[in-house]
């Protein structure tokens, strides 16, 4: 007999999820419904599409699914719907705190312009959060692919809107396109508004990448940042900095930047003392949510509960929450590990 902890009784922070990435499947195929919008059969299938992002080919395939996903998000309550399907995926995966990525740009042609979407956007995550009792806040992204003084237009608009619930300024797209250098100014202004600075690095690209995310962006947290395993030097400087990695595993194995869940060096970063909130990045587009990381972790790397329980206090450490939910949540943990599993036969 061995005893199991239930991962999704376990309390953690959720801090790497994308707008559309965290639409439910089901809800993706109604909205298309009633907008008379074609999916392809990658979207369609029920089973996560398998792309190869280590090209920039399939890099492009996984942007264009993800364009036509969100191209039928058109309306308020398409938003409203999206991010209270999210909050409630999370709440089932015992998130306490969820801090979703956005680009409003994106969303703003269909939906009266920049300034309106992200009221928009807003108002849909006051309302879920207060429905669900989840607390939920937004980190706005510019898109690298962009021009830099759109970013910066972005880093101001999420600096206007700090009082309403954005908490930091990240970076997304193709890792290997421009240079983290060129939108310094803009994660400048959002530094001096008060925000994280959290740009994605050490996905797509090597460990450069997230060294330029420190010395250009003074990033406070990384977005993936994995492949700084490949790098003991900046492993080291993660750790001494306590720079938290938003690692997202099964995003890593269907985009291609590993193999297979064993191969995502999640014990070589664990070991270091980096640092980790795992995340789910684009469940649409990957098939696993928030608890599947944390089983990843143990199912493909062996932590125990005691390491996956550390894990989860990372990801509430490096949030952006209140204290008093912090302290409850860690509280929560503590709690989590140290009653018994379930008991269930083995072999
Ligand atoms: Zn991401």
């Amino acid at each position: 007999m061995e005893r199991v902890r239930d991962l999704r009784q376990l309390p953690k922070a959720h801090l790497h999820l994308h707008f559309t990435g965290s639409m439910r499947p089901a809800t993706l195929l109604d909205l298309a419904d009633k907008y008379g919008v074609h999916l392809p059969d990658a979207l369609t299938s029920g089973t996560p599409p398998r792309l190869s992002a280590t090209d920039e080919r399939g890099w492009f395939r996984f942007q264009r699914l993800y364009d036509i996903a969100r191209s039928c998000l058109r309306s308020p309550e398409d938003i409203q719907r999206l991010v209270r399907e999210a909050a409630e995926e999370d709440v089932r995966d015992g998130s306490r705190w969820l801090e979703i990525q956005v680009d409003p740009t994106s969303y703003a042609p269909r939906l009266g312009g920049l300034i309106p979407a992200m009221e928009i956007i807003l108002d849909a995550v006051e309302r879920a959060s207060r429905d669900t009792g989840l607390g939920i806040r937004v980190l706005v992204a510019a898109n690298r692919m962009k021009h830099p003084l759109d970013a910066r237009t972005l880093a101001r608009l999420a600096v206007r809107h700090a009082d309403r619930g954005v908490v930091g300024f990240g970076l997304s797209n193709d890792e290997r396109r421009g240079l983290a250098r060129d939108f310094d100014r803009a994660f400048a202004i959002a530094r001096d508004g008060g925000l994280l600075s959290a740009p994605h690095g050490g996905e797509l690209s090597g460990p450069a990448s997230v060294r330029d995310c420190l010395d250009d962006l003074h990033a406070g947290r990384i977005g993936h940042g994995v492949r700084a395993a490949e790098d003991p030097e900046l492993l080291r400087r993660l750790a001494a900095h306590g720079v938290t990695c938003e690692v997202c595993p099964a995003s890593n194995v269907a985009l291609g930047v590993y193999g297979k869940p064993e191969d995502v060096p999640l014990r070589t970063l664990y070991e270091a003392g980096v640092p980790m909130a795992l995340g789910a990045d684009d469940p649409l587009l990957f098939g696993s949510r928030l608890a599947a990381q944390y089983e990843i972790a143990r199912g493909a790397h062996g932590f125990t509960d005691a390491e996956l329980a550390e894990l989860a206090r990372q990801s509430v450490r490096a949030s952006r929450a209140p204290e008093e939910l912090r302290r409850t949540a860690l509280a929560d943990i503590d709690a989590w590990l140290a009653a018994p599993g379930r008991t269930r036969p083995t072999g």
